[in-house]
């Protein structure tokens, strides 16, 4: 209460902390109503009910470590490998900018072989080279000139913004996991400018538990701070409904994000998922849970933590994840009325679904990256926003490294 239409909140650890519990035992609905109409004023505010893409390749399932919850994990039995041909990346990357998609992320299982780091670099060096040329064909189409004399006009808009690149292509974000500080920078200077890591818990201990040696939960925060150092932009995260995660925890994952300072951030429910450590963990301690109801109280939760990121944060990106969509249908617009301004398509060619399966019951496993960009306008248009224009996809106030 007594906050001004749109303005943000330097909230403490207490104050998340009463609102996560107000929402967990939903005792007081107004409350709730308030949450959630002031995070959309405040992120309107930033994006003007604009929502920004980043279509989402799922290149490679094959994962050297063995986080406890995850379905591709590298103990995990039954799952088909795959790595996408690089070509074939490429190919969605342009794909995307044909449909008005200019952020593509790169996701995968980690790998810290240097065969693996040449096969990203080759990608998004591709990736960058091969949808300029794209999009200025297609700006000369537009305005019937030359591309000589789109890219003149390109370059002439990039110097009328000082510190920027120019706007050209699709920009690259990775999500491949904790890697040398080497190779980030290497990544970096190949193009790409976002990397998103999920710290997953700001609780080390809680971290430890789901993590088995020789991942740390110190060596994830360097690997934020080091990505921050490169020059990227940074997105991390958490799962919210971890077996043995407390309300507490959550609200420290609020102030955790705040401090290391992230650009985005995307929140997801944890699901489960057969044959992991988590979900046996998750069974043995709740044996009598209602599922459905359960999994309804964690996209509340989850909702709740967007807004409450977006009111002590203010000019960020919060992604309105896949998962969410896993427990309710119409998930994905309700965060974007929650706080919420990304949404990420996926594009992964449909042969590669099934095998890129993170949790039981995730969406869109049969469909094509036409019916998921499309089903998405729809989507936005029923909340009454919209996709925005721009290149980067981001609020105009942030500045994006050269
Ligand atoms: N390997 C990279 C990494 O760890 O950052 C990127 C891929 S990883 C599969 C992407 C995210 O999936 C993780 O950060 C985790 O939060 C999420 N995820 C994995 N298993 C999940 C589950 N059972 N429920 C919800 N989210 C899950």
């Amino acid at each position: 209460g007594g906050l001004a239409p749109g303005a943000t909140a330097d909230l403490d650890k207490e104050q998340v902390l009463g609102v996560l519990e107000a929402v967990w035992r939903r005792g007081d609905l107004n409350l709730e109503r308030a949450l959630y109409s002031h995070a959309n004023a405040v992120t309107n505010k930033y994006c003007g009910g604009g929502v920004y893409y980043r279509g989402l390749v799922e290149f490679s399932n094959i994962c050297q470590n063995d986080c406890s919850y995850c379905g591709i994990r590298n103990n995990q039995k039954d799952v088909w490998r795959y790595t996408m041909p690089e070509e074939e990346v490429v190919e969605v990357a342009k794909w995307a900018l044909e449909n008005g998609i200019r952020n593509i992320m790169l996701q995968g299982g980690e790998l810290k072989t240097e065969q693996r780091l040449e096969y990203l670099e080759r990608c998004v060096r591709a990736i960058r080279e091969q949808t300029t040329k794209l999009d200025l064909e297609m700006r000369a189409r537009a305005a019937s000139t030359t591309t000589a004399e789109a890219a003149a006009a390109a370059q002439a808009d990039a110097e009328s913004k000082p510190g920027q690149e120019p706007e050209l292509g699709v920009v690259v974000s990775l999500s491949v996991g904790e890697l040398p500080m080497e190779q980030y920078q290497r990544l970096f200077r190949a193009g790409a400018r976002r990397y998103l890591i999920r710290i997953e818990t700001s609780n080390p201990d809680l971290y430890a538990a789901l993590h088995p040696e020789p991942m740390s939960w110190h060596t994830r925060v360097e690997c934020l701070r080091n990505l921050k150092k490169a020059g990227y932009m940074l997105g991390t995260g958490v799962m919210v409904g971890l077996p043995g995660q407390t309300l507490h925890d959550l609200a420290g994952d609020v102030m955790f994000f705040r401090d290391i300072k992230a650009d985005m951030i995307g929140m997801g429910p944890f699901i489960t998922q057969p044959g992991t450590p988590a979900t046996d963990k998750w069974t043995a301690l709740y044996p009598n849970a209602n599922k459905n109801s359960h999994m309804k109280s964690m996209f509340d939760l989850t909702t709740a933590m967007n807004a409450l990121v977006r009111i002590t944060m203010g000019n960020v990106n919060i992604s309105a994840t896949t998962a969410l969509q896993a427990i309710i249908p119409t998930g994905r617009e309700i965060a974007l009325e929650r706080g919420a301004n990304v949404v990420m398509p996926i594009l992964t060619p449909t042969q590669y679904r099934e095998s890129y399966q993170l949790y039981e019951g995730k969406p869109c496993i049969t469909d094509t990256a036409v019916q998921c960009r499309r089903c998405l306008d729809m989507r936005l248009h029923s909340v009454g926003k919209t996709s925005a224009a721009g290149v980067w996809g981001d609020p105009a106030s942030f500045l994006h490294p050269i």
